[in-house]
């Protein structure tokens, strides 16, 4: 028996995420097992309810922002359980990336790409196929993802386990615990090779469960999810570097990434993350060491094993001093109270940015666009060049050893906002005509439909549609998030 929840006070909490979209919904279910959530889904099925899935709320994208209809939330799997080799965890949806990481450490093992937002589900980062300061090094979630355990909307359960079922010819079947067959095509666009979280991830002859992961929650609402994860390494070392000239910050990261890629480098980082200064000045009342002279900072962590240590030192101190004068202003971690403190601080900008927005009620306009490596360098001129000329206040920060950066500008009024979005239409052209992508991270979601649809045009967007349908027939899950119903 299924309880359903009509109060709007109880409602209210589920209707927003971190981004400025404010909803609304009729109906709450928290259904608590995998029979209720199939129960739950086939109740609006029968009845034409459209639903919205809920995880953590953390999205910055509006992806689970209801628009009527009813809200499942999937709060309650909790459950957690490692497999007896070590290698293998099995979560509820629910289960927080900071629970996970909290479990995996009393294990001696950890889960490699480390989004920033501890308090997102791993449900909601398998939807948003999520990334974080390590997918330089260890890629994005997905490649993580052994199997998936998936209700559809019409209350159909499926078990997908990575390796065992392939697109064949643009076409895939999958079967439902209940005997029911899913025939549907695969839409055929191109996929830049890059970081990317933009539209259902296609490729030729792909593993049918990637189909899903990524899919922002429009296919199905995941119950269970089994992660590989990896030993932990024995000795990290870790860095923020300031730097005084942006010219010598970009030659260091290109150095740095080259290093890094290839195979013979003492030298070789799992992540490179930036700061601009704007961001640096965000952070300086916390962190008052933050050196005056800098007009950025890199933060990069390596693994390394105990033989090695001094020889890395004087490779890492060599390194930096060729791009740098402030190398005496680095603080270098090595313990895991260092570490920590350097995780707090790049976690802090994002919260400071947060902050910022929800204490002066400002708006924001948030670029999450990547390029091609080859082409990064037209990006980052473009951030140093057009930033400052927009004259509002802004931080530009994040995933440059990806060649993927976060620009937010915060609007006081429609004027700034205006402005703002100019600069935003004209980045994201920008993005796209050097081979990018609209979204490299945090998904497309309810706020950026227009730009999918710039991204890989209107067939291939119908494409998607189409797809939606075959695995939800009535069209009614997470409508209008990753693209337009019509
Ligand atoms: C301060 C801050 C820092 C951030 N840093 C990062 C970062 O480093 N990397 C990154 O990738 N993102 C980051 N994000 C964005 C956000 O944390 C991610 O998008 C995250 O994956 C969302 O998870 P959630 O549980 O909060 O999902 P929600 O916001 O609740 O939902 C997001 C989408 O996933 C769907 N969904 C949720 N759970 C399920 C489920 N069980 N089954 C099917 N669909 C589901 C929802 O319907 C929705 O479409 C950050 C956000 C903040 C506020």
């Amino acid at each position: 028996m299924i309880n359903i929840k009509y109060d709007s006070e109880v409602i209210y909490p589920y209707t927003y995420d971190s981004s400025n979209l404010r909803g609304s919904a009729d109906l709450l279910l928290i259904p608590k097992s995998i029979d209720e959530l199939s129960e739950s889904l086939k109740y609006c099925f029968d009845n034409n309810i459209k639903v919205t899935i809920s995880g953590a709320g953390t999205g910055i994208t509006g992806a689970r922002v209801p628009f009527g209809g009813a809200i499942i939330s999937t709060e309650r799997y909790k459950q957690i359980e490692i497999s007896s080799d070590l290698n293998f965890v099995k979560c509820g949806s629910a289960v927080t990336l900071k629970e996970l990481e909290d479990y995996l450490e009393q294990l001696n093992r950890f889960l490699p790409p480390n989004p920033t937002e501890y308090n997102a589900s791993i449900g909601g980062n398998t939807a948003t196929n999520a990334s974080g300061a390590r997918t330089f090094k260890y890629g994005a979630i997905r490649q993580y993802i052994h199997s998936l355990t998936i209700v559809l909307m019409n209350g159909d359960i499926l078990y997908l386990t990575r390796g065992q079922n392939f697109v064949n010819d643009n076409n895939a079947t999958i079967i439902s615990t209940n005997g029911n067959n899913y025939n549907f095509n695969i839409p055929n666009y191109q996929m830049p090779n890059i970081k990317n979280a933009s539209g259902y991830y296609v490729r030729e002859n792909m593993d049918v469960i990637d189909l899903f992961i990524g899919s922002e929650g429009t296919l199905g609402v995941f119950y269970e999810i089994v992660l590989k994860v990896l030993p932990r390494p024995e000795y990290i070392l870790g860095g923020v570097i300031y730097f005084d000239d942006n010219n010598k910050l970009f030659e260091f990261v290109s150095n740095l990434r080259n290093l890094s890629r290839g195979d013979n480098s003492i030298i070789n980082s799992r992540l490179i993350e930036y700061f601009d200064r704007k961001s640096l000045d965000l952070l300086k009342p916390k962190y008052n060491e933050i050196p005056d002279l800098a007009v950025g900072a890199i933060w990069f962590e390596q693994e390394y094993s105990n033989e090695n240590e001094e020889i890395l030192l004087e490779s890492w101190y060599e390194f930096i001093s060729n791009f740098t004068t402030l190398i005496d202003n680095t603080w270098f971690a090595m313990n895991s109270k260092e570490h920590e403190r350097l995780k707090e601080f790049r976690h802090e900008l994002p919260l400071q940015v947060y902050e910022n927005l929800t204490n002066n009620s400002q708006k924001k306009v948030g670029l999450d666009t990547a390029v091609p490596d080859d082409k990064f360098n037209i990006l980052f001129q473009h951030y140093l060049d057009k930033c400052p000329a927009l004259s509002l206040e802004y931080v530009v920060f994040g995933h440059i050893g990806n060649s993927h950066l976060h620009a937010n500008i915060f609007c006081k009024n429609d004027e700034e906002y205006t402005k703002a979005k100019i600069f935003y239409d004209e980045t994201i052209e920008l993005s796209l005509s050097l081979g990018g992508t609209v979204s490299a991270e945090h998904g497309i979601g309810k706020l950026k439909t227009d730009y999918l649809v710039k991204m890989y045009g209107d067939k291939a967007v119908e494409s998607m549609r189409n797809l939606k349908r075959d695995l939800d027939s009535k069209y009614l899950l997470n409508v209008n998030t990753m693209f337009l119903e019509n």
